[in-house]
């Protein structure tokens, strides 16, 4: 068998040791929620989390740092730029959450077609740097790609799942407006940040000028009024420092290490172990079912085995592929629970590839108070009902307006007192807008293990062969048109619009290859997140993704992940697992 190549040194003091009523595989965002429905619920439970421990606070170096304490203001040096291409494209990468990226030699794959998978291997994974952005999926996103032909349906609908997006908007807290959009629902939300008088001004002429666009407050996960269930996690206010991704020592946004981990250990019924590589599950064919999971120290490089009635798979989407692909046995050779061969298959993500910018006359005698570490949205206003334009698929647009800083245009000198009186002054006002954009999954967009070639801890390397197609790029003709005609609607003059032709992966939005799905012949999972062939697993990360609708996925993530945890408490309790 595939696995029999390994060279393990088993650690063989017995199963009890090691046993616990549910393992959960990788402690980012999607994991943090198991962890805390589980041990909530009275499980023992094991989190297996490849990276470092980080603690909520202590482990933030760089939080509370001003630009000047950094060598280089932020940016990292030359030499670790050259030794990391990969992981310094990252949005938000630097000198101050460096720390909280993969390294790129440590961690290698195979890209057939280029691919940037960006990854954060750490307690808390990317939870702590995460964008925060937080919109409800609608109707339309669950039935769109079989109602217009592009995709299969979803085993389940909003109606399944907007009460686990209020029990999860309640917890982590998500600021918003209840503004009874249809392609955008509304959440439980606390008070959203304002509108500056820029976004105001465009979020009028939007009204004005079309009948079914809507510019909205931002939805995000900050606490812009803490309520009781946040500062019994010991939560504070968001101070709109904008330096969420250093980490956040008031817990002001949600992240697995200040919420639900913690909340997760206070049961007493948690156990994280750090620096254990997952490397496969282990199925047994008399029982015909998963019985645990085989770790890889990351230091040690020694072999354990943990044991558990039901194994939530959530290592991020790529990485929880890989995680099945490498679990093969006489029963399934190709991957647990892969008898359909769909497994790997259908990965997608977000198209981010077009934006659109401009200054904004008219307002200079305005200004904005403090920070605004969210952005507002337009609710996405393309192929709802129907098929609406030569392409298939939705896009949410984000925008912003800024005052800018001294420009060449105010201030030729570069040094000087005329230069430091024009810096005194605010500069010119400045509007965005860009996408996110709706992709179709196809079977050709795949990941797989390599054939020969393997990690330090001795796991087939992944191959990743996604790209984009015609779709996107008409998708992108339209969003660039649309939103170069709202702000010239708006008043907005030299608008430039670009496309960056970013590679797949760098929206880190990746999505799929173990779908959901009602046929066991087309898809890997159930309406529960249970694989069809071995029910006491449970994939309830990216992965999972049947599509990809256009609103920011984690919060569905989390959603799925507490509702099929319920269903997992349930099932034991029913002795169905
Ligand atoms: C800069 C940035 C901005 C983003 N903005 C947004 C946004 O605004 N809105 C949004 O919805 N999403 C956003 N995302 C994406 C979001 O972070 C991910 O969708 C989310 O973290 C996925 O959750 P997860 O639990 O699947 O994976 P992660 O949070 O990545 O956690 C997976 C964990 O599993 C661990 N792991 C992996 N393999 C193994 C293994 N073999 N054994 C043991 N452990 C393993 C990893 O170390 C990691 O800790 C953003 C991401 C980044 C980096």
């Amino acid at each position: 068998m595939p696995n029999d190549s390994l060279q393990v040194n088993l650690n063989t003091k017995g199963t009890l040791q090691n046993s616990f009523d549910a393992i959960v595989i990788g402690s980012g965002i999607s994991g943090g929620w198991a962890a805390k429905e589980l041990c909530e619920h009275g499980l023992k439970t094991l989190v297996l989390e490849r990276g470092r421990n980080v603690e909520h606070i202590k482990d933030y170096p760089t939080a509370t740092k001003a630009p000047w304490e950094f060598k280089y203001r932020r940016q990292v040096s030359r030499a670790y730029e050259e030794a990391n291409p990969l992981i310094s494209k990252a949005a938000g990468f630097g000198d101050d959450t460096a720390h909280f990226f993969i390294k790129d030699a440590d961690h290698p794959y195979v890209q057939e077609k280029p691919f940037d998978w960006i990854r954060g291997y750490q307690v808390g994974g990317k939870s702590l740097t995460w964008g925060r952005a937080c919109q409800r999926w609608s109707p339309f996103e669950f039935t769109s790609p079989e109602r217009l032909g592009y995709g299969m349906n979803w085993p389940i609908g909003y109606e399944d799942v907007a009460p686990w997006y209020s029990h999860v908007e309640r917890f982590i807290g998500v600021c918003g407006n209840k503004d009874g959009i249809e392609a955008m629902p509304d959440g439980e939300f606390l008070p959203p940040f304002d509108l500056n008088c820029v976004e105001s001004h465009i979020q009028k002429t939007i009204a004005q000028n079309y009948k079914s666009r809507y510019l909205v407050h931002a939805r995000w996960a900050h606490l812009t009024q803490p309520k009781d269930i946040h500062l019994q996690q010991g939560r504070g206010k968001c101070q709109a420092r904008n330096l969420c991704m250093r980490g956040c020592p008031f817990g002001g946004y949600f992240s697995t290490n200040s919420s639900t981990l913690p909340w997760a250990q206070k049961t007493g019924n948690l156990t994280v172990r750090p620096f254990s590589v997952v490397h496969s599950i282990i199925y047994d064919e008399q029982k015909n079912k998963a019985v645990g999971v085989r770790v890889i120290d990351a230091n040690s490089h020694q072999a354990t085995d943990y044991f558990s009635r039901i194994i939530f798979v959530n290592a991020s989407a790529l990485n929880s592929n890989l995680v099945l692909l490498n679990s093969t046995s006489h029963r399934f050779p190709n991957g647990l629970g892969n008898d359909s061969g769909v497994l790997g298959k259908y990965v997608c993500f977000h198209n981010y590839r077009a934006a659109v910018n401009a200054p904004m006359p008219g307002f200079e005698d305005k200004y904005y108070y403090g920070r605004n570490p969210t952005e507002p949205i337009i609710a996405n206003y393309r192929n709802l009902h129907k098929q609406d334009t030569d392409y298939v698929g939705g896009f949410t647009t984000f925008m912003g307006a800024y005052r800018g800083q001294v420009s060449d245009d105010d201030c030729p000198e570069t040094i000087g007192a005329q230069y430091k009186d024009a810096m005194s002054e605010p500069g010119h006002w400045h509007t965005y807008m860009y996408m996110q954009g709706e992709t179709i999954p196809r079977a050709e967009n795949h990941v797989r293990l390599h054939a020969d070639q393997k990690d330090q801890w001795g796991i087939p390397l992944l191959v990743t062969s996604v790209g984009y197609d015609d779709n996107h790029e008409k998708m992108i003709k339209d969003f660039l048109a649309q939103s170069a005609e709202m702000l010239e609607k708006a008043g907005c003059k030299n608008i430039e619009q670009y496309d960056n032709k970013q590679a797949p992966g760098l929206d880190i939005h990746e999505m799929g290859g173990c779908r959901m799905g009602k046929d066991l012949k087309t898809s890997m999972l159930n309406e529960w997140n249970q694989l069809h062939h071995c029910k006491n697993v449970f994939v309830t990360d990216g992965a999972c993704m049947t599509s990809t609708g256009n609103q920011s996925p984690s919060i569905l993530y989390m959603a799925l992940t507490a509702r099929a945890a319920n269903h997992a408490v349930e099932e034991l309790k029913k002795g169905n697992l």
